[in-house]
């Protein structure tokens, strides 16, 4: 595309008229593609007016709405920079956000808008039609609302004056989810997003339907829902949240042939399997996409079990990749259970033995290096950090142990950052997960390093048991010693009611090992 098409125009230029763009599931509003495409338009202008300019970085706080589309595309549309911050984030977290980002204007709803309590900056609201321009205290910073924006008549010619964006110019600046530590402002130039578009376009098909129901500030379902599937004039019905039965009735009543998930949804849809399908008429789905944290083969073979007529899609991807960076497309490729699928055709991967950085041969695991065009400019105001993670020949160091088969299946085994060391050996805690998940009496698992003076470190489980299971510790170590070399054992158990995990389905590592560390 031209050095200068941002995202936004890009997306545009298959307007799909006469088609429902989004249909919220809570109130049954729809938006269809005119509406959204108008909206943006006027909206953009009404930025503008406010001073909004190339460069300049806007935040979004809100759950899944079918105006959150609305508002980032316009603000890519200027050239200025979108960035999300997760709702169900503390007022302290955004406030960080806020202070790296420094954004000029706000959008958020009037729930969340207290969170907004540290910063001054002008805010819009996105659920009210009208509200006083200014007032005083807490509502000075409110300088309208979003509807009222997309009520304002402009020329749009005339409105503004059109920003020259380059294509390497930042469109979004998202953030890491923060599992390993500190989460990082990733840089998604209109580049990057354009090529995932095109990636979106050489995978699936044209207007088909599916429901929203991952936050739609992380890169999975910003990258697919608020830009790439708008591109293919999909119909996407918006839940605000997920919740599982808004979600099962939302399929009964629109009959989308596709959802995108991550792993817990899955897991939950697995427990539940004879309740829902006893409840609901699911006959309309054909597939699941589901990434953003590793789903293992006991897992996907139970849903496929369970929900006969339904393919399962394995993605993975990053922040640092704009996502999806290896996925399953075809029938023989689903078929594959455990793995992450084939590499997209615009990128190339190599395995990377972490300790000497030689590129290792078909079937063996290291350290999985990415070069593609959708890999980020680098980490916002973090030279350091982006020195690390992208080398001079342009290639990204996942941070993810895998190995890749002879067919080019990408398989992931677990994080780098998360192997359990244990007398010189290294145990993946995904390894484990996955064993205990294939378990009739484990709802769910996490497996954790406890730090031993001998072993080093050795690896533990939380464990949550099935509905009425005695399931014992011992029975649970067990089982798994029956299955695995000796230094894979499990040497401790604990149930717990839930296990922590982020909006991106990953098990919350972290406060496990705070939470074990405290009873020690
Ligand atoms: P941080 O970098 O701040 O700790 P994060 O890495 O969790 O956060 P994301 O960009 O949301 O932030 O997640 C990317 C990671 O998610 C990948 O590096 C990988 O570990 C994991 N992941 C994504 N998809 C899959 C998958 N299909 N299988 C296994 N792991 C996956």
């Amino acid at each position: 595309p031209n050095q200068h098409l941002d995202v936004t125009s890009f997306i545009s230029s298959q307007p799909h008229r006469g088609k429902t763009a989004f249909v919220d599931a809570v109130t049954g509003r729809r938006l269809g593609f005119s509406e959204l495409w108008l909206g943006v338009e006027r909206v953009a202008s009404c930025l503008y007016a406010l001073g909004v300019r190339k460069g300049n970085v806007v935040i979004i706080i809100s759950p899944n709405s079918i105006l959150f589309p609305i508002v980032s595309l316009s603000v890519m549309s200027l050239g200025a920079v979108i960035t999300t911050a997760n709702p169900i984030n503390t007022p302290g977290e955004i406030s960080n956000q806020i202070e790296d980002s420094r954004p000029v204007l706000a959008f958020t709803t009037r729930q969340l808008v207290s969170k907004l309590s540290n910063s001054n900056h002008p805010v819009v609201l996105m659920d009210e039609n009208r509200v006083a321009s200014s007032g005083e205290g807490a509502r000075a910073k409110i300088v309208g609302s979003l509807e009222e924006m997309m009520e304002t008549e402009t020329e749009p010619s005339e409105s503004r004056v059109k920003q020259r964006v380059n294509q390497d110019d930042t469109a979004a600046l998202l953030y890491s989810s923060g599992t390993t530590g500190k989460s990082k402002g990733v840089m998604l130039t209109h580049r990057n997003l354009i090529a995932l578009v095109q990636a979106y376009r050489a995978r699936f098909g044209l207007e088909q339907r599916t429901v929203c129901t991952i936050p739609m500030c992380h890169i999975f379902s910003f990258g697919g829902f608020a830009t790439s599937l708008i591109a293919l004039g999909w119909t996407i019905v918006v839940l605000p949240r997920f919740e599982m039965a808004q979600l099962l009735s939302a399929v009964e009543i629109h009959r989308p042939s596709h959802l995108s998930l991550v792993p817990p949804m899955l897991v939950a849809m697995v427990n539940g399997a004879e309740e829902i399908n006893s409840k609901y008429d699911l006959s309309s789905l054909q597939t699941v996409v589901v990434g953003g944290a590793p789903l293992s083969r006991e897992v996907t073979e139970k849903f496929v079990e369970r929900y006969s007529n339904v393919r399962v899609l394995q993605g993975y991807g990053l922040t640092e990749t704009a996502a999806i960076v290896a996925s399953m497309f075809t029938k023989e490729e689903t078929e594959r259970y455990g793995s992450s699928g084939l590499l997209a055709p615009s990128v190339e991967g190599k395995i990377v033995d972490p300790d000497t950085g030689r590129v290792l041969g078909v079937g063996r695991t290291g350290e999985l290096w990415l070069r593609s065009p959708t890999v980020m400019k680098g980490y916002f105001k973090n030279e350091e950090a982006t020195a690390s993670t992208i080398d001079l020949e342009g290639w990204l160091k996942t941070g993810d142990l895998c190995y890749i088969d002879c067919e080019g299946f990408v398989f992931v085994v677990d994080r780098l950052k998360e192997l359990i060391k244990c007398n010189g050996y290294q145990v993946a805690p995904a390894e484990l997960e996955a064993l205990l998940l294939a378990h009739p009496e484990i709802a769910d698992a996490a497996v954790i390093p406890i730090p031993d003076m001998k072993a080093g470190q050795y690896p533990m489980a939380y464990i949550l048991r099935t509905a009425g299971s005695n399931l014992s510790e011992s029975e649970i170590m067990g089982f798994v010693a029956k299955q695995v070399s000796p230094y894979k054992r499990i040497r401790k158990v604990t149930f717990l009611a839930s296990i922590p995990k982020n909006p991106s389905g990953k098990i919350l590592r972290r406060e496990l090992v705070k939470l074990t560390t405290s009873k020690l």
